[in-house]
């Protein structure tokens, strides 16, 4: 809390008095602390790549260049690390416009099935699936009409379908569904890789919050995938939550208003 007074006085023989003005700093010190943590991952996300291409592009001028294999390798870790960036600064832009603009403004609501979102999830993620070896099932047992800006709600399940890809084994399977429950849609993401440790669950929604750090650098995650999610779900009030068992595999539920609930 922080106190501000000031002396009050009326007139020579009226009553005088002091005002004290009370500000609630809990809210602007949070905000300060969020995004000073913000900015110091930020920095870290960029100069670790940073730092391998710099290595790279070193041990190439002190003779692996001449080497075609290791020219080749070389090239290979810098290709990576730019693409790594540029994720990075793809996901950044995305939260911060997702943060900076209020509902309806400047997002293009229309009404739309829950399954247009999906298909073209589906469709985007398919080739990396195939690469992977699984299999993307799609099950929409209702196909609610919903208000959404349908390139971010793309964006959400892709993200969701992606991140099942990553953490599945080869043949497994992800399922992808549709349902319609109490005026709302429910989009569900289910595989059956590694699954989340219970003591995860509650953070994996936060910036940059990773389970396995290593893994999912490795993966090329930017570790913002959830928190774009999240923030994609709050802009249209609905909402995101995961369950998960480890070993057994992860359940990622979405839930969007229903324009026209079934009566
Ligand atoms: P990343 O870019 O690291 O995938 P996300 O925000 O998308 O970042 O996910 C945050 C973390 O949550 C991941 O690093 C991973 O540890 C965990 N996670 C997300 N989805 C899954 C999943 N389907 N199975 C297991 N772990 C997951």
């Amino acid at each position: 809390l922080r106190v501000r007074g000031t002396r009050l006085k009326w007139s020579e023989d009226k009553a005088s008095g002091i005002l004290l003005v009370i500000y609630d700093m809990t809210q602007l010190r949070k905000l300060e602390n969020f995004r000073r943590d913000f900015v110091a991952n930020v920095s870290h996300e960029i100069k670790t790549p940073l730092t391998v291409i710099r290595g790279a592009v070193e041990t190439l001028r002190d003779g692996a260049i001449h080497e075609p294999e290791s020219a080749e390798r070389f090239m290979q870790i810098i290709e990576m690390h730019s693409e790594r960036l540029n994720a990075l600064v793809q996901d950044i832009l995305s939260l911060s416009q997702l943060e900076c603009r209020a509902v309806g403004d400047g997002y293009n609501m229309v009404p739309v099935n829950v399954s247009t979102p999906i298909s073209t999830a589906v469709e985007l993620a398919q080739a990396r699936a195939d690469a992977a070896g699984l299999k993307l099932v799609v099950e929409t047992s209702a196909d609610p009409e919903v208000l959404i800006d349908v390139q971010l709600v793309e964006q959400a399940i892709l993200n969701l379908i992606d991140n099942a890809i990553k953490h599945s084994g080869e043949k497994s399977e992800v399922r992808i569904t549709a349902r319609e429950e109490s005026g709302e849609a429910v989009i569900e993401v289910a595989d059956h890789g590694c699954g989340i440790p219970a003591e995860h669950l509650p953070r994996v929604f936060e910036r940059f919050y990773r389970v396995d750090k290593a893994r999912s650098r490795k993966a090329g995650g930017t570790g913002l995938g959830l928190a774009i999610v999240k923030h994609v779900m709050q802009l249209h009030h609905g909402s995101a939550e995961v369950h998960s068992t480890v070993g057994q595999g992860s359940t990622f539920t979405l839930r969007l208003p229903v324009c026209r609930p079934k009566a």
